[in-house]
């Protein structure tokens, strides 16, 4: 099998999954207990979150551990002080206080929704439009979501300049008396790997860590939560993680999400040199197909694995099942969205049209890759390529 789908899921190293075991197996004890054993199973879970918070420049204290990314992104928006109506919905003539990007994941526009939000457009590359951003950035705005890297795209967003714009903001409203709060938060699912990611410089006041993008367990991240964010908890109940996430914490999970961090700190810049140049030869090898391919995203602030591609005119769900039969695996897009069947709302928001969208792949290496690997695979989604073109009677 080649596999060329990471943005999806990644596999748990053995690295991760030995630093896992002990905390599923022998120290399996409660951290909330108080007996000594379970003592040092706080202690481990408490390392491990300072080691998690260490790799964005945080302490321990600031992180809150979730379910994943989805949890995380839901708890950040809790920071808008909102009253829920009891569909969950807020009546549209009501200001938005959320900003969040129109290519977000699901998990940060369904949860940004709940509380009256509006969008951001984004160029043809999928780049933050920061004049609409500067238009949209009223009074009443409380918060603005905008993702490190987009997850169908690779494109990665200026988050520096637009926490600058940010602060202009919030000085001119206290020059006019206004003290409605303007928080940023990002989700940095993706990337994690290949960026290296300070939350001080980033100038960020949320930020959604996902361990199962790098090779960490699924069903863990993490919350960075700045010291003057005050947020509502999700879940009620014993009280863990300051009150903010009640629930026995997964201590293998974090553990886990610890040691996938610390295998690629400081592997950041090896690891992006290593993607751009598959990346490029992935491109080489695609361009010499029967239709010509048209990738897609920003090649100047794009992450280094990701090779969004589109063959307009050809069907992508039947060049996922032929190249499914030639032992690769390939997405057109968020797995999520791939599953619901509906054209992807990034590709339709940087202006592709329906052939265009319905071509798309989304290629992403990491681990499972090397270069014997993506040439095979170049050559064989080539293959499915042509063969498609034939069928279609599609002549270059
Ligand atoms: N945000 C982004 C950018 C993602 O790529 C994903 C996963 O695909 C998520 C959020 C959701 O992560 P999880 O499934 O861990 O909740």
């Amino acid at each position: 099998m080649i596999y060329l789908d990471h943005a999806a899921a990644t596999p748990v190293s053995s690295r991760v999954l030995k630093a896992m075991t002990p905390y599923l197996t022998e120290q399996f004890f409660n951290p909330s207990a108080a007996y000594l054993p379970a003592k040092r199973v706080r202690e481990a879970f408490d390392t491990a979150k300072g080691q998690i918070a260490n790799f964005i420049g945080a302490k321990g204290n600031d992180l809150v551990i979730t379910s994943g990314a989805t949890e995380a992104n839901a708890l950040a928006f809790t920071s808008v002080k909102a009253e829920f109506s009891a569909r969950g919905k807020l009546p549209t003539a009501i200001a938005p206080k959320i900003l969040v990007l129109e290519t977000e994941h699901s998990s940060v526009l369904e949860n940004a929704r709940r509380y009256g939000c509006e969008t951001i457009r984004v160029d043809h590359t999928g780049l933050i439009d920061l004049t609409d951003l500067r238009a949209k950035l009223t009074d009443s705005v409380e918060l603005v979501s905008v993702s490190l890297a987009n997850n169908e795209l690779g494109t990665i967003q200026p988050l520096a300049e637009i926490a600058e714009l940010l602060r202009q903001t919030r000085l001119s409203r206290l020059q006019r008396g206004i003290t409605t709060q303007l928080l940023l938060h990002s989700d940095a699912s993706q990337g994690l790997a290949l960026l290296e990611l300070n939350v001080a410089r980033l100038g960020v006041d949320l930020l959604t860590l996902n361990a199962a993008k790098v090779s960490g367990p699924k069903g863990v991240g993490a919350l960075y939560v700045g010291h003057h964010v005050h947020l509502s908890p999700l879940v009620a109940g014993g009280g863990q993680e300051r009150g903010l996430r009640a629930g026995t914490e997964n201590v293998a999970g974090a553990i886990g999400f610890a040691a996938a961090l610390e295998a690629v700190k400081g592997h950041t810049a090896a690891a992006r040199k290593k993607y751009t140049r598959l990346v490029e030869n992935l491109k080489s090898e695609l361009s010499q197909a029967k239709a010509p391919p048209l990738f897609l995203g920003c090649p100047k602030h794009q992450l280094a694995n990701f090779l969004p591609v589109s063959f307009p005119g050809l069907d992508a769900e039947r060049l996922i099942y032929l190249l499914e039969e030639q032992g690769v695996c390939v997405s057109t897009g968020a797995a999520c969205a791939a599953s619901k069947g509906e054209p992807s709302h990034v590709l339709r928001a940087i202006g592709l049209s329906p052939a265009e969208i319905a071509g798309s792949l989304r290629l992403s290496l990491g681990v499972l890759n090397d270069e014997a690997n993506v040439r095979a695979a170049g050559q064989l989604i080539c293959a499915a390529v042509n063969a498609e073109a034939e069928r279609l009677g599609y002549v270059r």
